[in-house]
């Protein structure tokens, strides 16, 4: 039984058991009529002539006896009133929680359908100003309301059908939107019903029809509650439009009693649909509190996902920044170390190279000035994998620094480069920035001489830096060799590189270098580059604070 009810839970039905109680409810009044019950209110007729002989208190006990029809109405309009009241809060804190507006827009249709029958109770028990007399007001605020409760209900529902606008989408304002139309509607209503002199006879005692205005909502609810409110369903399955459904078995009894059976205030079917109605406000009310409770339970699970899933991160951050660590610590060792033996393989083979007195075959000097030259590859890369490892554990000293000085000296260094290029470099106006100036020189050092290295015919190269989103982004333009989209990652890792040592000399560790070196200053770096045309390398730099 529990794991079936938690089925229906899940398949967003309201539980069996739930639907047949209100089927049952629902019935149980005409049993009970068959078997002879009497639920109306039945006063004796008031001797006039007797009042003046009675006591004070016994004179507003008699006058109190003739209201128990006044009573059981007022309380059974309020209660339902209040159901619809605790509908609409519920709606809106699940509104908080969901942020869509399905529900709180016909929630709010629910309450201002309640809040008639709220100005039907004040109005018949004379707490607020009303200028008609009960016999006619309320049964005509009864069926008045009726209307409008079912049209309000399938003007709710049916803005959230049909493919065309998705009202669910437009949040918060168009919510309080709605919601003040709907009340302004429901209080322009209320106001002609009190005002107004002379209200239309809309019970019939005599015919088979008791009350033939109420057949209007009672087509209405059973066109809603066998067509619209399943069709939205379907589109929008929920506990609460479950419910809706549901809701529609009491409304349409209601309205059967009242159109076929109630002939006077207060009688016996006139207290059973009073009696109903409540059970038709309750049915979407309990369906909504189960979408609450259900909301809020997922709510409490994704943020406990949510937050195992931080913690996980983090441990993974901190396995990952220990674990990357001990690569640097390792490269940087491996590096230091393998300088020792390379400089005694490298002074041997000059030994070898240069002493005369050893006889080497011609093929024998071909491999030594192979060896010589692998050597001396091999010593860049050592050295460039110390230099990289170096930054992962230097201290990163961030000042003010202005990067228009450090572009000068950058300039000024790579001097010799630039005149045997005949490189043209524009140089845009450059900010103070917070960074340390020594990683910055390196940065910039390494892409100009990028730019240089890969440079076209006639090299020309604009160093500029804009303010976007709050940070710089620098940026070293050239109209040099580019290089197609695939590589544009790529070339940021270690060791890659895109062309060979006979076409162009290198290790492959700058923009790796760079890339540490702009993550270091808080920011990012990339690029942009087309094969044959040139190549943008940015990178973002935080203000001077
Ligand atoms: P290196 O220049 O020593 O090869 P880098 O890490 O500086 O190493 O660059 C990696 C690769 O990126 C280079 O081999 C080159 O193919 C490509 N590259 C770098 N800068 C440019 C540029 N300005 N224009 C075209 N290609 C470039």
């Amino acid at each position: 039984m529990v794991v079936q009810v938690q089925e229906e839970f899940t398949l967003k039905r309201m539980p069996t058991g739930f639907v047949l109680g209100v089927v049952i409810v629902c019935l149980s009044p005409f049993v009970l009529t068959l078997l002879g019950f009497d639920f109306g209110n039945h006063t004796q007729e008031l001797v006039w002539s007797e009042l003046p002989q009675l006591t004070a208190t016994e004179q507003t006990n008699v006058l109190f006896y003739r209201l128990p029809g006044a009573f059981t109405h007022a309380l059974l309009e309020w209660t339902a009133f209040c159901a619809a009241l605790f509908t609409v809060l519920l709606a809106f804190s699940q509104f908080r929680m969901s942020g869509d507006v399905t529900t709180p827009i016909i929630g709010m249709a629910l309450f201002c359908a309640g809040s008639m029958d709220a100005f039907q109770t004040l109005a018949a028990a004379h707490l607020i100003d009303d200028d008609v007399a009960n016999q006619d007001l309320i049964p005509f605020t009864w069926v008045i309301g009726r209307i409008f409760n079912a049209l309000i209900m399938i003007v709710g529902v049916g803005l959230f059908l049909g493919k065309g606008v998705q009202y669910r989408r437009f949040g918060t304002p168009f919510l309080l939107l709605v919601s003040l139309l709907f009340i302004l509607l429901a209080y322009g209503i209320i106001s002609y019903c009190a005002h107004s002199d002379i209200l239309p006879q809309t019970q019939y005692p005599d015919n088979f029809i008791t009350r033939p205005y109420d057949l209007i909502p009672l087509l209405l609810f059973a066109f809603a509650g066998l067509y619209l409110y399943p069709k939205f369903y379907r589109q929008q399955p929920s506990l609460f439009a479950h419910a809706l459904i549901i809701s529609a078995v009491p409304e349409v009894v209601v309205q059967l009693n009242m159109v076929f059976g109630s002939t006077a205030l207060f009688d016996h079917h006139f207290n059973i649909a009073h009696f109903l109605k409540i059970v038709a406000y309750v049915v979407p009310m309990l369906g909504l509190t189960l979408d609450y409770i259900r909301t809020y339970q997922e709510q409490q699970r994704s943020a406990a996902a949510l937050d195992e899933l931080n913690q996980k991160l983090a441990s993974s951050n901190a396995e990952l920044a220990a674990s990357n660590a001990e690569l640097e610590q390792f490269a940087y060792i491996a590096s230091h170390d393998l300088q020792e033996p390379l400089r005694t393989v490298t002074s041997f083979l000059q030994l070898l190279q240069s002493d005369t007195d050893t006889k080497v075959s011609q093929d024998g000097e071909k491999y030594l000035s192979f060896a010589m030259e692998g050597s001396a590859r091999m010593k860049c890369l050592v050295e460039g994998l110390l230099d990289f490892s170096r930054l992962g554990s230097s201290q990163t000293d961030l000042q003010r620094v202005d990067s228009a000085a450090v572009v000068q000296t950058v300039l000024q260094d790579l001097e010799v480069s630039i005149r045997d290029g005949a490189a043209q470099i524009e140089v845009g106006r450059l900010p103070m920035v917070q960074a340390d100036k020594n990683l910055l020189y390196q940065l910039l050092q390494n892409l100009l001489a990028n730019a240089l290295k890969y440079r076209a015919d006639q090299s020309k190269i604009h160093i500029k830096a804009e303010w976007f989103e709050e940070r710089w982004h620098f940026s070293v333009q050239d109209n040099g060799i580019g290089m197609e989209q695939k590589h544009h990652e790529r070339i940021f890792q270690i060791f890659q590189r895109l062309h060979g040592q006979n076409e162009y000399s290198g290790v492959g560790i700058g923009l790796a270098m760079c890339k540490k070196i702009a993550e270091r200053l808080g920011g990012q770096i990339w690029v942009e580059s087309e094969l044959g045309v040139g190549s943008t390398f940015f990178f973002s730099l935080a203000a001077v604070r």
